[in-house]
């Protein structure tokens, strides 16, 4: 059964298309079939209790042809090494398809970092540096926040880097705090990107934001600095769910009270409020995350993890557009399911870019030592987002294709042309 292959042979099971429309010789083929490395260690943390426990965490380094390996780290219960190999890809592919100078990697900790104190995350913060500080780099492979990480953690893996090494490298990792070398910008950076590559889609297909609604699964970084942008763009945000739970109200919600009563009580639940008011109880309906999925609307936003649609949902959704915040939130088999029923599918790789982008732009100023303003960063993420993904949209329109094959084309283009500059005698 296609749902129960590994997640890096489902996500390795679209090459094989792209290679058949390119002629990409069989060096490239064998290079990009499994990671370059993946480093694995055993991360002992000393509890407030006084006891120990170890956490396993990896560092997947999928390539590093096209420049210095970038990804995040993650710690969710799930990680595994076949979900940071296959992140690891999706980096990959992600940096290539909107151009930067960058190969893909992936960290993560199987860890549930809310039954941690905040003291416990620190140190496991800095464990997972001491673990892997000599295989990462400026140069070399540089992290940053994904699920469950934010830049408080940033700042403190940097801190550690900085005492294991002796040196101020803020270049080390990205997402980190403003006062330690952190770029404007970036924490709504992956939200924002998403509502730039939604917009330049919408307006090709002559959509106006205020005729558009929104179903939002998944209320973390990203996921809500989309709603919140999206709704002030003029997008009607009319459903969003978290791991708890999922709120709906046919007549908008907004985003920005939701999100502090979420910090505040840790769930949506019993949330009442909607269209920059609160409203009473009666306007907000508690649906199931199942439900949300099923929405009658004109966009379904996948912002939480991988695999939300698979084959045993595919079939419910009702959306007209995907598009995928999270990486890859749409199974290769339910992909070819959305896309016989004529539903649009406005891929990972290119949607979610913004945040590596907006990391790249934090690693130049670390490396010039010269700091720009938010309004920059944001022209420049417009630029370098929407003009990769006009690239993309042409492509499919001329090609009779589907966005995410364009946009893997694309970047596989990119990087067999990177591993056939790097010479055949390796
Ligand atoms: N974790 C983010 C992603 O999946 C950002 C990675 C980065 O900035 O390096 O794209």
């Amino acid at each position: 059964m296609a749902e129960e292959k590994s997640l890096l042979s489902d996500a390795q099971s679209r090459m094989v298309d792209i290679f058949d429309r390119i002629d990409v010789d069989d060096d490239v083929r064998h290079q990009l079939q499994q990671p370059r490395r993946i480093h694995q260690a055993a991360i002992p943390v000393r509890m407030d209790d006084g006891s120990l426990r170890v956490f396993p965490g990896w560092r997947a380094q999928y390539d590093q042809c096209r420049g210095p390996s970038k990804g995040g780290i993650r710690f969710h219960p799930d990680v595994d090494a076949d979900e940071v190999a296959t992140l690891s890809f999706w980096m990959m592919l992600k940096c290539a398809v909107v151009n930067l100078p960058f190969g893909g990697a992936k960290g993560g900790v199987q860890v549930d970092p809310k039954s941690l104190s905040l003291l416990e995350l620190e140190r496991l913060s800095r464990g997972y540096i001491r673990a892997f500080y000599d295989v990462i780099g400026p140069n070399l492979d540089i992290p940053a926040p994904d699920v469950n990480t934010n830049e408080t953690i940033m700042g403190w893996m940097a801190d550690e880097y900085f005492e294991i090494t002796r040196q101020k490298v803020p270049d080390i990792i990205t997402g980190k705090p403003l006062t330690m070398g952190g770029s404007a910008g970036r924490t709504a950076a992956t939200g924002r990107g998403a509502l730039y590559v939604l917009g330049a889609w919408a307006k090709r297909q002559s959509k106006r934001p205020e005729n558009m609604t929104i179903a939002v699964q998944g209320f973390g970084n990203a996921g809500y600095h989309f709603a919140r942008l999206a709704q002030e763009a003029g997008y009607r945000v009319v459903a969003i769910s978290d791991s708890k739970g999922a709120i709906h109200a046919s007549g908008g919600l907004d985003p920005e009270p939701i999100w502090r009563h979420k910090n505040q009580t840790r769930e949506l639940k019993g949330m009442v409020y909607c269209e920059s008011s609160v409203c009473t109880e009666t306007d907000v309906d508690q649906i199931s995350q199942d439900d949300l999925l099923a929405l009658d609307v004109d966009v379904l936003v996948l912002a939480a993890l991988e695999s939300a649609i698979t084959t045993g949902n595919v079939d419910r959704v009702r959306a007209g557009a995907i598009l995928e915040i999270a990486n890859g939130p749409v199974t290769a088999d339910a992909d070819k399911s959305l896309t016989s029923q004529g539903i649009t599918v406005l891929p990972d790789v290119l949607v979610n870019a913004g945040g590596v982008i907006v990391s790249y732009l934090e690693w130049i100023q670390n490396r010039t030592g010269d700091y720009w303003p938010e309004s920059y960063i944001n022209q420049r993420l417009a630029e370098q987002l929407v003009g990769q993904a006009e690239l993309c949209f042409d492509r499919a329109e001329e090609e009779n294709i589907d966005y995410r094959v364009a946009a893997y084309l694309q970047s596989v283009e990119r990087i067999a042309e990177a591993i056939a500059s790097s010479g055949t005698q390796r």
